[in-house]
């Protein structure tokens, strides 16, 4: 399994850095169950991981960016 990372600037190192990048589908606002979120959010995750963004909307999914140096994360939607 790969990481992805790419540079962003980290507001709290000052600096850019590499941030690995974490794909996390947002909540679709239709689920009842606490449980359902959490599958939805647990396969938006690993299709993150292993199938890449390109099989999923963008339109679904925030980007979670991890700071690898100091662990600060930037969440863009
Ligand atoms: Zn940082």
């Amino acid at each position: 399994m790969s990481k992805k990372t790419e540079v962003h600037f980290c507001p709290s190192c000052g600096v850019e850095r590499h941030h690995i990048v974490v794909l996390v589908r947002k909540p679709s606002g239709f689920e009842n169950s606490s449980n359902r979120k959490f599958k939805e959010f647990v396969s938006g995750l690993i299709k993150g991981w292993f199938v890449g963004p390109f099989s999923v909307s963008m339109d679904d999914l925030s980007r979670h960016l991890i700071c690898e140096k100091c662990g600060t994360k930037i969440i863009e939607d």
